[in-house]
C-alpha cells in the first residue's frame, strides 16, 4: 500500500504534452489498453477520473465463467493484467461445466475488490513508458477531413475538463464504460452519474463523436443489486457452495494462487419466493428504469425483469463474498432499480435475508455506446485515424470482454503510432477474434457477452492452450515480455516432444490390454495403437501411461492434463483443419475500402449492397458473415475482388 502511495503521489506530473497513445478511462477496457501500448513501445498516458477507481470492479466481485474464463485466459497469454490479478485477489475459485468438455470448462473467482483494484493500480502505475494523469477528458481534438481523404478525420489528442492545454497523441483509444452521457436510476430518480459515485463523461465527447465524425451512437442500460450487511444475513438458511479444493489459476506464469485453498471463502445459494414477485408488481409505478423498458438487458436481467418474463417461478439467488475482510455480500441475480424502502421490503421476502441490512441500494445505469460496425478489426473507427475504442462503449458487457477488447486496441493504437500496420487475430485463433469479429462485422442491439457458443472452432479455441496460440503471436507483436515467450517455447517444444514420445509407443490393442489390464478397450477389434491414440479412452490417463513406460513419458508429469485434453480433442481438431483453412483464406482477402458496392458491376441485389456499403466489412471473412449476405453474392464479390482488383 505504501509503494502505491508512493506510486499515486508521482502520477500526475506530466513530463511532456506529446504522447504516442493516450488511454481515456481506467476500468477494464482502459487499464488494459494503456499497458498493451506501453509494452508495445508507445510512449503512453492513461486520463481517468480518478486515479483510486483505476481497476474498480463496478458490478459482480468476480472474474471468468464459461466464455468469459477463455477471454481472460487469451488476454493474459498476450500478458494482459486481469489473469494475475484474478490470482492476486482470487478469494474462492472454481472450474465451471466440468462435466462438459474441458474446451468449454470455465475458468471462475470471486475476488477481493481491494485486491484486485491494488494489484491493478500498482501494475500500471510502474509501468514503464506509461504515466498516469487524472483528469476528465472533455473533448477529442480532431483535425478537418483531408481533402485527399474526404470523410476520414484524423484524431490530434485531447482536451481536459480543467481548461489545461491540449495534450496531442498519434492515437487515442476511449474506454468510458457506462460513463459517456450515464444517467443513474433509483425508484423515480434519474442523476448524472457513470456508476454510484462518479460523475458522467462529460457530453462534450458524445458531441464529438456524433456531431463532429458523424459516427451511429446508441443507448444502453444496465443495473446492479443492492450491496448487504453480511451480519445481516442468516447463511444458515442458504445452501453452502463450496469452492474447487484445489484451485485452478487464470495465468499460465502462475502454478498457485496467492489465496491458499483453506483461505477460500463459500459463495451460498437460495431463491426468490412469490413474496419477491408480489413487491415487484405493486412498485412498477415507482419504478421508471423498468417503466421505459421491461425488459432490460438479456445477459444482466434485473429481478424486476426476470419476474415478469417468468411468472410463478422462483429464480436463483447467489449470496458472494466480496472480500476476504469485507462486510458485504453480493446478491447475484438481485439487480433492481426500485426505490430503496421498497429494495429492502424485497430482499426481505427471501428467507436468509429476512432480517438483512442494505449498505447500498442498488441501481440502474443508461449510456451512449457507439455502433462498433464503424470500427475496423484493429478496433479503429473506420473514418478517424488514430482514434480506438473498447470495452462497454463498443456494446459489451462484462471486464472479460472490456479487457479483451482494451488489450487489442491498445496494441493497434501502439502500432499504428509507431508507424506499424495493423495486426489481425483470426476467428480462428482466439475468442478475442470471435469476440472483435462479431462487433465489427455484426453490431449489437443489446449488451453482448461472450459464450462459447458463439465460436465456430471451440474444440481448438480452449482456456488450457491460449499461451500455444497467442503468445508467440504476441511477442512478434511486441506485446509479450520475454520471460513469458520464453516459458511458452518451453511448454510447446514439452508438449511436441511429449506428442512425439506417446506416438512412438505403439502396438496391438491385445498387447495394450496386457499392459492396462481393467481399460474398457473392444474386445473384438485388434489393431494397433499409439499411446496417444490410447490417451483418447475416457478411462486412461497420462499417469496411466507413465507408470507403464516412465523413462520415456515421466519427463513431462507436469503436461499431464494438458495432453489429455490434446488427445481427446485430436480427431476433432484433424477434422477442423481443413475448415479452418477455407475460412482463413477468406479471411485473409481483403475488400478495398474504397469500393463502391452501389456501382460494382457484378451481380449483386439492391440489399446486399446496401448492406455492404453500411458495414464496409475488411475482408471476405467478415462479408460473409453479415446478415442478409446470400453464399451466390459471395461467390461475385470473391471473383470481382480476386480477377479485377
Ligand atoms: P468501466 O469499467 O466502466 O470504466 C470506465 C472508466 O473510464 C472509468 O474509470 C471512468 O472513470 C473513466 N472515464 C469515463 N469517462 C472519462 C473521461 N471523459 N475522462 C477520463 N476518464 C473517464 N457487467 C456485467 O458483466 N454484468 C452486469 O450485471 C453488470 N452490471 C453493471 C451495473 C452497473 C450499474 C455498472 C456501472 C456496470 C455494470 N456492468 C456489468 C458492467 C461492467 O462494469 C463493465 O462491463 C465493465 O466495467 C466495462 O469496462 P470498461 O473498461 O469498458 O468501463
Amino acid at each position: 500500500v505504501s509503494r502505491l502511495r508512493r506510486l499515486k503521489l508521482r502520477a500526475s506530473q506530466l513530463s511532456r504534452q506529446r504522447y504516442d497513445v493516450i488511454v481515456v478511462g481506467g476500468g477494464h477496457a482502459g487499464t488494459e489498453a494503456a499497458a498493451a501500448a506501453a509494452r508495445v513501445g508507445a510512449e503512453t498516458l492513461l486520463v481517468t477520473q480518478k486515479i483510486q477507481t483505476i481497476g474498480a470492479l463496478s458490478c459482480n466481485p468476480s472474474l471468468g465463467g464459461v466464455g468469459k474464463g477463455h477471454l481472460v485466459r487469451e488476454v493474459d497469454a498476450l500478458d494482459g493484467l486481469c489473469g494475475r490479478a484474478g490470482d492476486w485477489a482470487g478469494i474462492n475459485f472454481s472450474v465451471l461445466n466440468r462435466s462438459k468438455g474441458p474446451a468449454v470448462w470455465g475458468l471462475r473467482a470471486q475476488l477481493d475488490r481491494q485486491r484486485y483494484r491494488e494489484f491493478i493500480q500498482v501494475q500500471l502505475l510502474s509501468t514503464p513508458r506509461l504515466k498516469v494523469l487524472e483528469g476528465s477528458v472533455e473533448e477529442l481534438l480532431v483535425s478537418d477531413p483531408n481533402p485527399a481523404e474526404p470523410g476520414r478525420h484524423r484524431v490530434t489528442g485531447i482536451r481536459l475538463a480543467n481548461g489545461s492545454q491540449p495534450i496531442s497523441a498519434s492515437s487515442v483509444v476511449l474506454t468510458t464504460g457506462t460513463f459517456l452521457s450515464g444517467s443513474l436510476f433509483v425508484g423515480r430518480t434519474s442523476s448524472p452519474g457513470g456508476r454510484i459515485g462518479d460523475a458522467p463523461s462529460s457530453s462534450g465527447l458524445t458531441q464529438t463523436l456524433r456531431d463532429q465524425l458523424g459516427l451511429r451512437v446508441g443507448r444502453l442500460r444496465t443495473g446492479t443489486p443492492p450491496r448487504l450487511l453480511k451480519d445481516s444475513v442468516d447463511l444458515s438458511l442458504a445452501k453452502l457452495h463450496p469452492p474447487d479444493r484445489q484451485p485452478t489459476p487464470f495465468s499460465f506464469m502462475n502454478t498457485q494462487t496467492r489465496c491458499k485453498p483453506e483461505e477460500q471463502l463459500p459463495c451460498y445459494l437460495t431463491y426468490t419466493t412469490p413474496g419477491v414477485e408480489r413487491v415487484v408488481r405493486e412498485s412498477l409505478h415507482l419504478n421508471c428504469h423498468i417503466q421505459q423498458d421491461a425488459k432490460g438487458p438479456r445477459y444482466c436481467p434485473s429481478i424486476e425483469s426476470r419476474v415478469l418474463r417468468f411468472p410463478g417461478r422462483s429464480h436463483q439467488v447467489w449470496l458472494e463474498p466480496e472480500g476476504l475482510t469485507s462486510d458485504l455480500l453480493y446478491p447475484q441475480g438481485l439487480s433492481m432499480t426500485m426505490p430503496p424502502d421498497v429494495q429492502l421490503r424485497l430482499i426481505r421476502e427471501i428467507p436468509p435475508l429476512h432480517r438483512a441490512e442494505i449498505h447500498t441500494p442498488g441501481y440502474g445505469v443508461q449510456y451512449d455506446y457507439v455502433c462498433p460496425t464503424q470500427l475496423s478489426p484493429a478496433l479503429q473507427v473506420k473514418n478517424t485515424q488514430g482514434l480506438f475504442l473498447a470495452g462497454q462503449i463498443n456494446g459489451t458487457t462484462g471486464y472479460e470482454e472490456a479487457a479483451a477488447q482494451g488489450l487489442w486496441a491498445g496494441v493497434n493504437a501502439a502500432r499504428r503510432a509507431l508507424s506499424q500496420p495493423p495486426a489481425a487475430l483470426s476467428r480462428t485463433e482466439s475468442y478475442i477474434g470471435v469476440l472483435v469479429d462479431d462487433l465489427v462485422s455484426r453490431g449489437v442491439t443489446e449488451p453482448y457477452r461472450m459464450f462459447t457458443s458463439r465460436a465456430e472452432f471451440r474444440t481448438s479455441l480452449r482456456p488450457d492452450n491460449a499461451d500455444l496460440r497467442l503468445t508467440m503471436k504476441g511477442f512478434e507483436l511486441g506485446c509479450v515480455s520475454a520471460v513469458r515467450h520464453h516459458e511458452a517455447v518451453r511448454v510447446r517444444c514439452s508438449l511436441q516432444n511429449a506428442i512425439a514420445a506417446l506416438q512412438a509407443l505403439t502396438m496391438s490393442s491385445t498387447s495394450w490390454r496386457k499392459k492396462l489390464p481393467g481399460i474398457s478397450m473392444s474386445e473384438n477389434k485388434n489393431q494397433t495403437l499409439s499411446g496417444m491414440d490410447l490417451l483418447e479412452y475416457k478411462d486412461v490417463s497420462f499417469e496411466m501411461l507413465a507408470s507403464v513406460f516412465p523413462e520415456c513419458l515421466s519427463p513431462y508429469m507436469e503436461f499431464s492434463q494438458r495432453l489429455k485434453i490434446e488427445a481427446v480433442y485430436k480427431p476433432h481438431n484433424d477434422q477442423n483443419r481443413s475448415e479452418i483453412k477455407r475460412i482463413q483464406s477468406e479471411e485473409n482477402m481483403s475488400l478495398p475500402q474504397d469500393i463502391d458496392y452501389f456501382t460494382l458491376p457484378v451481380s449483386l441485389s439492391q440489399e446486399v449492397r446496401e448492406i455492404l456499403d453500411r458495414f464496409r466489412p475488411t475482408t471476405l471473412g467478415a462479408a460473409t458473415r453479415l446478415q442478409g449476405m446470400t453464399p451466390a453474392a459471395i461467390a461475385n464479390l470473391f471473383n470481382y475482388v480476386h480477377f479485377t482488383r
